[in-house]
């Protein structure tokens, strides 16, 4: 079928809240996908730092197909080993004490939440305690993980939504000190900031935060969704910090493509919800928990996050390069593989034109920054490739030299 028939029925059928590109993927390898007429595109996006081992990556897909030929399903009345194998791996590299598998990141943002509210319930703190989420955030589209969500034009036309959250600057320990009261109960932030435009937190800000949470018996919930399975360089964007989350989301890479999440959490806030306080029917099913489980033994085989230390240096070094080559590159920020360039103009047009003319997938945060979030398996020549597509990308498009 022809490309554009299959755009036409896809824009007949679904529900119109995307802008998508006019590429219709069919397969992918590597670091690599092909679309409906065989072309062959380098890709930087991951499916949004999903696919952090690549696409079509046999171990894992001869993990998956053996799990669907066992069993697929059972629901959260009974146990099943690969729950079991996955929650303990996950345990381990994450030095929680408790897990919880979601379907999704934003279903791990909401056992976020939810421990904030039943930990201040516990407390005695009344109805009215707050949470300080930070401006520029994003956690997700529910009501609840769109509430933390410090973006007004995504929560305005959904207002009212939860009460109690107050927003902070990101990075500026005294906007945070200047909300604070007797009535907080929990910060949540993201350890790197993504759709905001790739800012990572200072140690600082980090280090401050935790102290403030400590001295005042409040939790601190870190969104690892993006930036955790080793995308920073560490497994953990936190483990680079030296300190520790009382509770973090994950999802994105853990399942490489399968939906899945978990929220993990330690001390008291592992002990927060008790039987009853929450479930989920898919949540941590066999089949999407022998993916995980296998995406975490690979991480550790294939030595995931020495690689992503060792390639991210390059294309920190193989960005700054295009920074000083053209004036309308204006900021480069991240950290591992998780990368932005900042852009006097919109993003938009660039990220386009390299899509259909330089085939070279790439994806923007925010309104001019472009986001550098590959399958963590990229090797030095697939940067350099890179770089040469969007240089010729730049080039053609802005004209800036
Ligand atoms: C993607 C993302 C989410 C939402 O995850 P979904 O799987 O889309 O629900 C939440 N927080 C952060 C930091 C994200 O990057």
């Amino acid at each position: 079928m022809k490309k554009q028939q299959y755009i036409d029925r896809a824009e007949q059928a679904f529900y119109k809240v995307y802008n998508r590109f006019p590429v219709v993927f069919d397969h992918g390898q590597g670091v690599y996908l092909y679309d409906t007429d065989g072309q062959e595109y380098l890709d930087f996006g991951a499916g949004i730092a999903v696919m952090g081992l690549g696409y079509g990556c046999r171990e894992l897909n001869d993990a998956m197909k053996h799990q669907i030929d066992k069993l697929c399903h059972i629901s959260n009345l009974f146990y099943n080993e690969p729950a079991i194998e996955a929650g303990e791996k996950l345990l381990k590299v994450s030095d929680m004490e408790k897990v919880f598998f979601t379907n999704s990141g934003t279903e791990a943002v909401e056992g976020l939440l939810k421990i904030a509210k039943r930990y201040a319930y516990d407390k005695g703190m009344a109805p009215d305690y707050e949470i300080i989420a930070m401006k520029h955030s994003f956690h997700g589209r529910s009501i609840g993980a769109l509430s933390l969500t410090g973006n007004d034009h995504y929560q305005k036309p959904f207002a009212p939504l939860v009460s109690g959250i107050r927003f902070a600057d990101f990075n500026d320990l005294d906007s945070v000190k200047a909300l604070w009261s007797e009535k907080t109960c929990a910060v949540i932030m993201e350890t790197i900031q993504g759709e905001g435009g790739i800012y990572p937190a200072t140690e600082e800000f980090l280090t401050g935060v935790r102290a403030l949470c400590d001295e005042n018996e409040a939790l601190l919930l870190l969104d690892e969704i993006q930036c955790g399975m080793g995308r920073s360089g560490h497994m953990f964007a936190w483990q680079g910090y030296g300190i520790k989350p009382d509770a973090m989301s994950v999802a994105k890479a853990l399942g490489n493509g399968v939906p899945v999440g978990a929220f993990l959490a330690r001390g008291k806030a592992a002990a927060a919800m008790v039987p009853g306080d929450h479930g989920t029917t898919y949540g941590g099913n066999p089949f999407v928990c022998a993916a995980a489980s296998k995406v975490l033994d690979l991480f550790e085989e294939k030595r995931i996050v020495d690689h992503v230390r060792e390639i991210g240096a390059y294309l920190w070094k193989r960005l700054d390069e295009l920074v000083e080559r053209y004036d309308c590159l204006v900021a480069h920020r991240g950290k591992g593989l998780m990368q932005g360039l900042e852009l006097t103009v919109p993003a938009g047009p660039l990220v386009t034109h390299a899509l259909l003319e330089e085939k070279l997938v790439l994806i923007s945060a925010g309104r001019n920054i472009i986001r550098f979030v590959p399958p963590l398996v990229i090797e030095k020549q697939d940067v350099d490739e890179m770089v040469k597509r969007l240089a010729n990308a730049i080039e053609e498009v802005i004209f800036q030299k």
